[in-house]
């Protein structure tokens, strides 16, 4: 059967380099789901029989410039047009230890080999350009479980998340962002394999974490990781399926804003744990903290609040509020006055001051600690009354602060 893939024509070059060359190629994986799915696929994987020199020289010969960038796996980066395509010899993986790579990769010249190391039917099609349409290799059925709408493993499913465990929360991601259902046996083989998960790197499993909140229907997956035993794996310092109950509502661009709404119930040395579990970078993990840590905060749609929040919680006290409006409390009038004071760009910091240290130096204030004091003292009076952030106020304020020391 041919099918109309609105394939770019740079991924295009890429494959046709490789079949002057005289090697097989094809499209797989996402690109041939989503393109099925009438969606936009985030990248272009090409699949070939070429080794990774061939894939070099085949690429050259057509002008196209390589790097090496998985090597270890067959993978070479081909620019085309600008925009980098990776290209895999088609490969079988070897042996896995402890759920997590497979110990050695093994190049084979079969392309259904290649599909069947493939984690889900859904990720296990590939496809080439005929005279009239598409081809699509589908050995495993993963058109018609596109069609029903299934996620089902490729073979046996306890062994196939045996070999690798992060496949059980790939297929909860798929499931979640598709809307599609978890075939039964796969679904068992989720239950009965989740121990694995132990062993599997936290930056993978976060990664597919992230994923999850992104999809439509993180609540479902919640569950879905509780009902099948393995979300104490992923959130070991929290149980969050309560929290699930609302999450869907929440943006899905915004999964740090999704993480904190599902940890709002827990305490904050769990929050902490659970930041640093899963290896966060230091700018993420601060801002789910300082997310949580605005739990504590007294709402009160005051001029000067709303500045002490600025002060103490900057670009994430709109957030902030947010997620408590998220939660349910009613925060617009607050949310308000921090937009309008953050709009009028209102002076919540000593370098946001009319003066500065020298200036005060030049009416006789010496430097160091007593300067200090005096900044801060201003600071606290603009804090009050913004309307006195101005440089000849600021210092006669300066003057009298410093007599009466
Ligand atoms: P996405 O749109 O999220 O990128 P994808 O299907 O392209 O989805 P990738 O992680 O980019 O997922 O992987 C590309 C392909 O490689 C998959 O479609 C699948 O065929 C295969 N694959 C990736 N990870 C695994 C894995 N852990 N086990 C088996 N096959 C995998
Ligand atoms: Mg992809």
């Amino acid at each position: 059967m041919s099918i109309r893939i609105l394939c770019p024509p740079y991924v295009q070059a890429v494959l046709k380099a490789l079949h002057d060359a005289g090697h097989e190629a094809y499209i797989v994986g996402g690109c041939v789901r989503d393109s099925l799915l009438g969606t936009v696929p985030k990248d272009w994987d090409v699949t070939t029989s070429a080794h990774p020199e061939q894939t070099e020289q085949a690429a050259l010969a057509s002008g196209l410039k390589t790097f090496r960038t998985g090597i270890k796996h067959g993978t070479i980066s081909v620019l085309s047009d600008g925009v980098t395509v990776e290209c895999t010899t088609f490969r079988i993986d070897g042996d896995y230890k402890d759920s997590r790579h497979p110990e050695s990769v093994k190049f084979t010249p079969s392309l259904v080999e290649d599909l069947a190391r493939r984690d889900f039917t859904v990720n296990a099609m590939a496809a080439v350009p005929t005279a009239d349409g598409w081809e699509i290799i589908d050995p495993f059925g993963g058109q018609a479980d596109l069609g029903s709408g299934i996620i089902r493993c490729v073979g046996n499913p306890i062994k196939r998340f045996g070999e690798d465990a992060l496949r059980i929360l790939r297929g909860v991601r798929f499931a979640s962002r598709l809307g599609f259902a978890i075939e039964d046996k796969t679904a068992n083989a989720m239950y009965a394999a989740a121990g694995g998960l132990k062993s599997i790197s936290r930056e993978r499993v976060r990664e597919e974490l992230m994923g999850i909140l992104q999809s439509p229907d993180p609540e479902w997956a919640i569950k879905t990781m509780k009902k099948r035993g393995f979300l104490k794996y992923v959130f070991p310092y929290a149980d969050v399926t309560a929290a699930a109950r609302g999450v869907n509502e929440t943006p899905a661009d915004q999964p740090l804003f999704r993480l904190a709404f599902l940890l709002y119930g827990t305490p904050d040395d769990a929050v902490q744990k659970t930041v640093s579990d899963l290896k966060m970078s230091g700018a993420d993990a601060g801002f789910v903290r300082t997310l949580l840590a605005f739990r504590a905060e007294t709402l009160e749609s005051s001029p000067l609040l709303a500045r002490k929040m600025i002060a103490k919680y900057g670009d994430v006290a709109l957030p902030a509020l947010s997620l408590r409006a998220a939660k349910g409390e009613d925060t617009s009038a607050l949310s308000d006055i921090v937009s309008e004071q953050l709009r009028a760009g209102v002076c919540v910091k000593i370098a946001d001051l009319a003066v500065n240290g020298a200036d005060l130096a030049v009416i006789g204030i010496p430097k160091g600690r007593e300067m200090g004091s005096v900044l801060n003292a201003l600071l606290a009076k603009v804090m009050e009354d913004p309307d006195l952030n101005q440089k000849d106020v600021l210092l006669a304020l300066a003057a009298e602060i410093y007599k009466e020391k």
